[in-house]
């Protein structure tokens, strides 16, 4: 019996996600700031609409 099988070594790998955010971590698209609802964040409020926006560089960050 010759047959030999070959695996990709990336074959073990099964982490798809490099990056493990934790659930309820905001992150600015802009800087990277991360921060959990509720943290840093400055809050807007416009009617029913909350509005979340980077304390370092004023993006919009939605936390939908
Ligand atoms: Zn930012």
């Amino acid at each position: 019996m010759t047959h030999t099988e070959t695996h990709p070594v990336d074959a073990t790998r099964t982490e798809r996600c490099p990056q493990n955010r934790p659930k309820g971590v905001l992150f600015c698209p802009t800087c990277g700031h991360e921060s959990p609802v509720g943290g840093d964040w400055h809050v807007d409020w416009r009617g029913d609409t909350r509005s979340l926006t980077c304390p370092e560089c004023r993006t919009l960050v939605s936390d939908r």
